[in-house]
């Protein structure tokens, strides 16, 4: 018999739980068969999984649930990109946005549904935390988008960035549970160097995440310049201080080919300033790190405005002198899947578009 544990999906189990799963009256092998169709294979049945003996196939179908998300919705921008509304087991829904480019496809991702970060400029941030999502959830969001596109995971086409709804460091095993399955060679096989997360800044937890073994890359979201207008825009700053934030930055252990990536959405009038740009140049000038510029996207709401072109360009010119810089531009803006706009209402949209 199978060891039943409630609630257990099988996206989302590493080899060593589904060798605890299947027990010992299996033969060894057919631990590895299974993660093989899970994960290289990407099977969105378990009918699909025709190495397995179908007695075998049977029990399994009646004691666990495979644990891929079905799309309640779809949206699709005239940019290409496409915003999925996920729904899970407990019929909750996240949200993950595929932004195909050139080089590359981007799949942009969930942590948590909802965010208990209370972000000024943030639409998810007036959803308040609902719950986490397990590493199969996670994992799943990647799975369902790429099978969905053609995609295939160990394509070196593919990114995947921790930078929808939630705040990753706040689930931190599950999300690093799910990089290390998102990454295996032997799996999904996507590149460390290809997964990217972004935080508010949790300072401990930036720390217990460079030591481990697996880990994605990592953005950290200043949006200010000094300590008072974060604490302002972001009341986390109040916890975890910007001072404190940036000595976790200096002390976080690069790998040689990483740098740490710092963005900085953009508030006219509030944090747009030229002065501004010299506090982020004094802040950033002594890390191995690149800024991303983000002109904030509005939505209902969110007391702020977009500042215009000309000062998002002027504001990178006075950080490129320092250090890289680059405008993010807006992907998805006409079907709310930019950056902030991720909100699981979708009657919001309907009523808004
Ligand atoms: N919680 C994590 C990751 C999700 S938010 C974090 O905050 O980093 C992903 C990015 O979107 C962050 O850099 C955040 O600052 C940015 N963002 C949030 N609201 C935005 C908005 N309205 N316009 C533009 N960017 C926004
Ligand atoms: Fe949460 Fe990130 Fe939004 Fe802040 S910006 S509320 S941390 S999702």
């Amino acid at each position: 018999m199978l060891q039943v544990l409630e609630g257990q999906t099988l996206v989302g189990m590493e080899i060593s739980d589904l060798r605890s799963l299947l027990g010992p009256k299996e033969p060894t092998y057919r631990a590895r068969q299974l993660y093989d169709a899970l994960y290289r294979k990407q099977v969105a049945d378990l009918s699909e999984i025709s190495s397995l003996p179908q007695a075998f196939r049977n029990q399994l179908l009646k004691s666990h649930a495979l644990g891929l998300p079905e799309a309640e919705h779809r949206y699709d921008s005239s940019d290409g990109t496409r915003r999925y509304l996920l729904r899970l087991e407990d019929n909750r829904t996240v949200e993950a946005v595929l932004m195909p480019e050139e080089s590359r496809d981007t799949i942009c991702i969930s942590s948590q549904v909802g965010c208990p970060v209370d972000c000024k400029f943030c639409l998810t941030a007036l959803m308040g935390l609902e719950r986490n999502l397990t590493a199969g959830e996670i994992v799943g969001q990647v799975l369902y988008v790429a099978r969905e596109n053609g995609l295939k995971g160990g394509d070196s086409r593919i990114n995947v960035v921790m930078m929808g709804m939630g705040e990753p460091l706040l689930n931190l095993n599950n999300v690093l549970k799910a990089t290390r399955l998102l990454t295996d060679p032997d799996g999904i096989g996507i590149s460390q160097k290809r997964i990217t997360i972004s935080t508010s800044g949790i300072v401990p937890k930036i720390a217990e995440l460079g030591q481990a073994e697996v880990r994605p890359k990592l953005a950290i979201s200043l949006n200010a310049s000094t300590e008072e207008q974060r604490r302002a825009l972001m009341p986390i700053t109040r916890k975890y201080h910007l001072a404190d934030l940036m000595q976790a930055c200096k002390r976080y252990p690069l790998r040689p080919w990483e740098k740490l990536t710092f963005e900085y959405v953009l508030l006219e009038g509030v944090n747009d300033s030229d002065a501004d740009a010299r506090r982020v140049v004094r802040l950033l000038s002594n890390l191995n790190c690149k800024l991303n510029l983000i002109a904030l996207n509005p939505g209902p709401g969110i007391p702020f405005e977009t500042p215009d072109p000309g000062r998002v360009h002027a504001f990178q010119q006075i950080i490129r002198r320092s250090l890289p810089c680059f405008i993010r531009k807006p992907r998805g803006r006409d079907i709310f899947a930019a950056c902030g706009q991720l909100k699981r209402v979708s009657t919001d949209l309907v009523r808004l578009a």
